[in-house]
């Protein structure tokens, strides 16, 4: 009802939305947390399908894996989803869409969209993704809070009742005749994990490394980059490259890390140095440096550059990407971007190690070549890479095959089923 004019509407003041605030969360702004029971500390797990690796790909993997029935274990080594896209704070997932349409949609876009909603920010349009405004390729990422996003995947993983963990990382692991045996160690925690299927989505292939099967590795990978906010920012930087960063192993990480944080330092020292900066304020530090590259499995197939500039579609085709190619070096990054039209595919055989059975890769790892992977690393190609490892790796456990037995219209049908967008290869 509006008001008259006699009546003066109720003024809204600092303090009486304060207030408001307060009696709105009265009894709701805390948590409580039930007692873990022994069984969730110790002893032996079962599932049909285990996630190692809760960032980018592996959260959707795991949600996708769940959604479709399957009995699903997340283990992440850190505290919180979404690994480089949230604790590396590259909070600008991309692309989702090219030539004025969107090409990756399904879970990770629906937790991208519920995270910019729930803010009030805006999203892209996609429609305007066409020649030449894709030559500033940046505008159509997403801006979003990491720790919203981060909060929010967690929240459609209990839904979805996918068991996570974390703090955890596996220690050995064995082949089953019937699947995986994993020793899985955390904080005060110690657990055989059996699985199904399993997928691999540290980022590191670490623990397809750990089964013994092929990688590969450039002598010389791409810089880290440690992220950080300026206030106010100007013209300054809000990431400093890394060289050498590597987050395969603690050592190694700890030392990006050291390193990352040690150049923020000193670049943040110069700018209070100067008159012109010297009010300058570090808002934010992201905890770790967050890394380009490391490990890539060796596949059933590995995606070349000429492949994915030539937009091949592959016959097990089960996402499309989009990004030019992105390689950083000493010299900076020249993007290349790719003929107008083309949309490169991902086929199934890429997440799979060769020679492996009954598991999957899914994110910065895939197999390809250094260039096709300096495009294909990118968000939005990675949560394609978890739904379709997700859908695989469910059927393949309800039906007792390995992922590549599993009939491709299958999982085609069941990948749209979640909202996402499949090549059509007929
Ligand atoms: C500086 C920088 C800038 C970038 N810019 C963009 C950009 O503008 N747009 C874009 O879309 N992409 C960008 N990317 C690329 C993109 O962010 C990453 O390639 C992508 O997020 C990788 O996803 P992932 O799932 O493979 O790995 P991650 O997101 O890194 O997830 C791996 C997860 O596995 C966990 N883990 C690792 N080992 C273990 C273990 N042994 N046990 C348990 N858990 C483990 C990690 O803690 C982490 O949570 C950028 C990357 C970097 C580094």
């Amino acid at each position: 009802m509006e008001s008259s004019p006699q009546q003066s509407p109720r003024r809204v003041t600092r303090r009486t939305l304060l207030s408001g605030t307060a009696a709105l969360f009265a009894g709701s702004a805390a948590a409580e947390i039930a007692p873990a029971s022994e069984s969730q500390n110790e002893g032996r797990i079962s599932a049909d399908v285990l996630v190692v690796g809760g960032g980018t790909a592996g959260t959707i993997a795991a949600i996708q894996a769940a959604r479709l029935g399957a009995r699903t274990v997340l283990i992440e080594q850190g505290s919180q989803l979404g690994g480089t896209m949230t604790t590396g704070g590259v909070n600008f997932p991309g692309l989702f869409c090219a030539w004025g349409r969107q090409i990756i949609a399904g879970i990770g876009w629906e937790l991208v969209k519920a995270t910019v909603e729930l803010q009030c920010g805006s999203l892209p349009d996609f429609s305007k993704s066409t020649w030449p405004a894709l030559r500033k390729h940046p505008q159509f990422q997403v801006r979003l809070s990491a720790g919203l996003y981060a909060a929010i995947a967690e929240e459609a993983c209990v839904q979805a009742g996918v068991a996570l963990r974390y703090y955890e990382f596996p220690l050995s692991i064995r082949q089953t005749p019937d699947g995986w045996l994993l020793e899985v160690v955390g904080k005060g925690t110690r657990a055989e994990v059996h699985c199904r299927q399993l997928i691999d989505c540290t980022g590191n292939a670490s623990v397809t490394g750990m089964a013994g099967l092929a990688l590969q590795r450039e002598a010389e990978t791409q810089p880290g980059s440690i992220c950080f906010t300026l206030d106010p920012a100007g013209q300054t930087k809000n990431q400093l490259y890394v060289f050498g960063a590597d987050s395969s192993t603690s050592e190694t990480h700890t030392a990006a890390n050291i390193a990352g944080r040690k150049t923020v330092l000193e670049y943040f020292r110069a700018l209070k140095g100067r008159s012109e900066t010297g009010d300058i304020k570090l808002l934010d530090l992201r905890p770790e440096t967050a890394v380009r590259e490391t490990y890539r499995i060796v596949g059933e197939t590995t995606v070349t550059k000429e492949d994915y500039e030539g937009g091949r579609i592959y016959p097990d085709a089960v996402a499309f990407a989009y990004y030019p190619i992105d390689l950083h070096t000493r010299e900076g990054v020249r993007p290349q971007h790719l003929k107008e039209g083309t949309i490169p595919t991902i086929p199934l055989s890429a997440l799979v190690p060769k020679g492996s059975t009954n598991l999957l890769v899914a994110g910065r790892c895939i197999s390809s070549d250094r260039l096709a992977n300096s495009a294909l690393r990118v968000q939005a190609s990675c949560m394609a890479m978890g739904q379709a490892s997700g859908a695989a790796a469910a059927l393949a456990a309800s039906s007792g095959v390995t992922p590549l037995a599993v009939p491709l219209e299958t999982l085609r049908a069941a990948l749209c089923q979640h909202g996402a967008i499949v090549p059509d290869v007929k």
